[in-house]
């Protein structure tokens, strides 16, 4: 491969990630720089550890702007601390690049730093390797001892809710696919709506606040990334329930609505991934303070259903006339 002038050394590339990303908080004893980092998990709270990777090709298409990568990364990571109700604290980048781009790097962390500073969280630590273009981020937070949101508390009864809108990334994902049967139809559509479906695939919003929210009060939860009946799916697994959704109750945004027909939204809402909403689940008599609490928090939810005795997830659509489930979420070696 011919030297890019861009091209600069390992510890180069860190400096220039650990400048782009500074940002000062009073329990990081030891960030970047040292063997490991120096970290106090204040008294009283449980430390809520997850990691993600996202692999060139398989998670984000080759052509996805580093600013959206680092966003995203970061992102996906939180929205995992968000299903647990954990609050972020920190994280650590290991970042495998073909080869030493600084221009590519100084973009990815700045994505990574635009959300990061909305949460005030701090980047400590990580590797630099060459390889195909991997990310993996882990995120680490708190949450009081005994307060986490789980995936195993659902009861048969509780009703079922998600966050935002459900099926925008998955459709943006279909918008930028130039070879797609309705390619055309899609870029002659008014401006903004096309755009609006992708921002929702490249820069998703994690739900922390609302994560906040639902502690103590949902009795189960989880983050919708792989498709919402596969994530449902893994909730009723660990609750030892069954679900019943509907499909007209899923919430959808004015861009999904505007572009597809009710068969492709429908398969985008129940099947499509990288959503990173919450799935939730609570007793009918919480349901409305909580939903009003939630709206108020900047992302309000929606009931699409309810948790039965048994197992699996049945969809109807708002008849009750049964809908066949879509394909299977997203699963590697699958
Ligand atoms: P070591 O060889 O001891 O693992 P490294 O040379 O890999 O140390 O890293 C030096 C310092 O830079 C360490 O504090 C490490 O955590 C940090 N670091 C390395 N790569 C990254 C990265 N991509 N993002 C953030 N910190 C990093
Ligand atoms: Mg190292």
């Amino acid at each position: 491969m011919p030297p890019n002038a861009a091209d600069v050394g390992e510890f180069e590339l860190i400096d220039r990630i650990r400048a782009r990303t500074a940002l000062a908080r009073a329990d990081v004893h030891l960030g970047i720089g040292d063997d490991a980092a120096l970290l106090a998990v204040p008294p009283g709270e449980r430390l809520a550890a997850s990691t993600d990777t996202l692999v060139a090709g398989v998670h984000f298409p080759l052509d996805t702007a580093a600013a959206d990568l680092g966003w995203k990364a970061l992102a996906v990571n939180l929205s995992d601390l968000a299903a647990m109700g954990a609050t972020p604290a920190w994280a650590l980048l290991a970042l495998t690049l073909p080869q030493a781009d600084a221009r590519f790097v100084a973009a990815f962390a700045d994505g990574f730093a635009a959300l990061a500073r909305e949460y005030k969280l701090a980047l400590v630590g990580g590797d630099t390797t060459q390889g195909p273009l991997t990310i993996t981020l882990t995120v680490l937070g708190f949450v009081p001892d005994g307060a986490a949101l789980t995936r195993a508390g659902a009861r048969a009864g509780d009703l079922v809710f998600v966050t935002g809108t459900l099926g925008d990334a998955a459709a943006g994902l279909h918008c930028r696919d130039r070879a797609a049967a309705d390619a055309e139809r899609l870029l002659a559509a008014p401006t903004g709506l096309r755009e609006a479906l992708i921002a929702r695939l490249n820069r998703p919003l994690p739900r922390v606040a609302q994560g906040l929210v639902l502690r103590g009060r949902a009795s189960a939860c989880i983050d919708v990334s792989d498709g919402l009946v596969a994530d449902l799916g893994h909730l009723c697994e660990a609750s030892g329930v069954g679900a019943e959704i509907d499909v007209d109750a899923l919430p959808a945004s004015p861009a999904l609505l505007h572009l597809f027909d009710a068969e492709a939204r429908r398969a985008f809402q129940l099947g499509g991934g990288d959503d990173y909403e919450l799935c939730f689940t609570a007793p009918a008599a919480a349901a409305p303070v909580l939903l009003g609490d939630l709206a108020r928090s900047g992302c309000g939810a929606t009931c699409i259903g309810r948790i039965v005795a048994g197992s699996g997830v049945r969809v109807h659509d708002a008849r009750g006339v049964p809908i066949a489930p879509p394909r299977r979420g997203f699963e590697h070696f699958a």
